[in-house]
């Protein structure tokens, strides 16, 4: 029998939000074809050999807190495609001028004593997202709306919307505490000044804690891996090397793209005051990311950076919000070294690092030497390690994806208005019949979740089940 009109979808894009936009209408039995420009699949979720053969580098998102978390993918089989979360024993591990490191552990009160008077602080503050964060998540992960769980949104909000640094300042009188909550908190990619960035660092603290931060056996690539098998086992189609420069002629949509890269694909379409709001979307800053081949583990000068999988190079909350802020001073680094937790990232005995840190959209500066003197600062005898280097740019990520505008690599600033409304007050819904926005510049905006797919086949009128 053929296939009716109205059963047909195209999702522009094969990153995690399109993936799981394509998944969730090839579940509610709409024949899906998938275009990647790219000729993998995956955007954000890409492993490569960068650098030497056998040393095998997360291209863009490497640590995983939101998929860990993700009421999206918890519906997924993808255990059964392969996905395997490794953790490492601590999520995070922030090391300090004095030798010492502030530890991010999966047990509250582990972390509690670590951070000496401001325990309780931290326990009062965290503790109890951690400990409802299977329903907080719901309604964190979602647009804006009537939540699920009001109570909890309502105690969330109430820290949330302020700006990291000042909500840290408030609740902690040491520099251990705040360092580790600026730290997280430069998640946001938002000066630390600037609102809602506290709810970054609430978020991804609480998952800490309630979920961990994990590592997919193999690398990122297996979540790609994963969604793209089952995707295919429910009977969708993925076509790689397959650049859309124009929207196809298919009852439903799906857009894992940006407002940008929207505007070429229909601008002449849409109505002057849509294309304008569009227009007048804003990005943050980029990011300058720095993949090494190492001839062994990290020297960290504190041991128990060994412990953890994901750490923060970036000391004080003072330094770490002037970097932040003004991009000058010493870059804040966020690192993952994946190999020591999973032996398939590179050859026996050898290791990898990722590294990156925010710059100015669109920089152009090399920072390759900064990160390294970052690193080394916390670690000496790092830079005796490095066997190869790999260098992304602002430019390079936009070239191996168009969604990363100027090297932005949330889909869009996160400042007040735009994480709630983005990529304008329409969210997910364009103006043209059965067309939908379903990537990171929508809420509940970037990160490797799922949730923008979901919400928006969800707007499309699916029940999602
Ligand atoms: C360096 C870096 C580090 C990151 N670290 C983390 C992390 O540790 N944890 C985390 O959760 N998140 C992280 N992220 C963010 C995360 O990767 C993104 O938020 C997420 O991938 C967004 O998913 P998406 O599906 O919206 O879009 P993307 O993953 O960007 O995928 C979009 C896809 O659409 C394709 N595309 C674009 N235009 C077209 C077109 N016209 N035709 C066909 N295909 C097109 C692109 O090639 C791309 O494959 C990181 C990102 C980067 C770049």
């Amino acid at each position: 029998m053929a296939v009716s009109d109205q059963s047909r979808a195209v999702v522009i894009g094969s990153g995690p939000n399109g993936l799981a936009a394509a998944i969730l209408l090839a579940r509610a039995g709409v024949v899906v074809t998938v275009h990647e420009a790219a000729a993998e699949i995956g955007g954000g979720t890409r492993t490569e050999e960068l650098t030497l053969p056998g040393y095998r580098h997360d291209v863009c998102s490497a640590i995983h807190p939101m998929a860990a978390s993700s009421p999206c993918f918890e519906r997924f089989p993808l255990a059964q495609f392969g996905l395997e979360w490794i953790h490492s024993d601590a999520p995070l591990a922030h090391p300090l001028d004095d030798g010492s490191a502030v530890m991010l552990e999966r047990s509250i009160d582990a972390t509690a004593a670590g951070l000496g008077s401001d325990g309780a602080a931290w326990r009062a503050l965290i503790g109890p997202l951690a400990e409802h964060w299977s329903e907080l998540r719901q309604d964190v992960l979602a647009p804006l709306g009537v939540p699920r769980h009001p109570l909890r949104m309502a105690n969330f909000g109430l820290h949330a919307l302020r700006s990291a640094r000042g909500l840290a300042e408030s609740q902690f009188r040491g520099e251990r505490a705040r360092a580790l909550f600026a730290g997280i908190g430069a998640h946001s990619v938002l000066p630390l000044e600037a609102m809602p960035s506290a709810a970054i660092a609430l978020v991804l603290g609480a998952a800490g804690h309630a979920v961990g931060w994990p590592v997919p056996r193999g690398g990122s690539q297996s979540i790609a891996g994963a969604l793209a098998g089952y995707l295919r086992s429910l009977g969708g189609e993925i076509r790689t090397n397959s650049r859309m420069d124009s929207l196809p002629g298919v009852p439903i949509v799906m857009c894992d793209v940006g407002p940008r890269q929207f505007l070429k694909l229909a601008g002449h379409r849409l109505p002057a005051a849509y294309r304008e709001s569009l227009a007048r979307y804003r990005y943050g800053p980029g990011v300058f990311k720095l993949d090494l081949a190492l001839d062994g583990p990290i020297p960290w000068r504190a041991a128990e950076c060994a412990r953890a999988a994901t750490v923060h190079l970036g000391g004080t909350l003072a330094e770490i919000a002037q970097w932040e802020s003004t991009h000058t001073g010493r870059p804040f680094v966020l690192l993952a070294q994946q190999s020591l937790f999973d032996p398939t990232r590179a050859p026996a005995g050898k290791h990898t690092a990722w590294a990156y840190c925010h710059v100015p959209n669109g920089s152009t500066e090399d920072f390759a030497d900064a990160i390294e003197q970052q690193i080394e600062r916390f670690a000496p005898g790092f830079r005796a390690r490095i066997l190869a280097r790999h260098v992304l740019t602002p430019a390079k990520l936009e070239a191996r994806n168009a969604n990363l505008v100027g090297g932005d690599i949330g889909g869009g600033s996160m400042e007040l208005g735009q994480t709630f409304l983005r990529p304008n007050w329409h969210r997910y819904r364009t103006p043209l019949p059965g067309v939908y926005f379903c990537s990171s510049s929508t809420p509940p905006g970037g990160g490797v979740h799922g949730m923008c797919g979901y919400h928006a086949v969800k707007r499309a009128g699916f029940l999602i089940n």
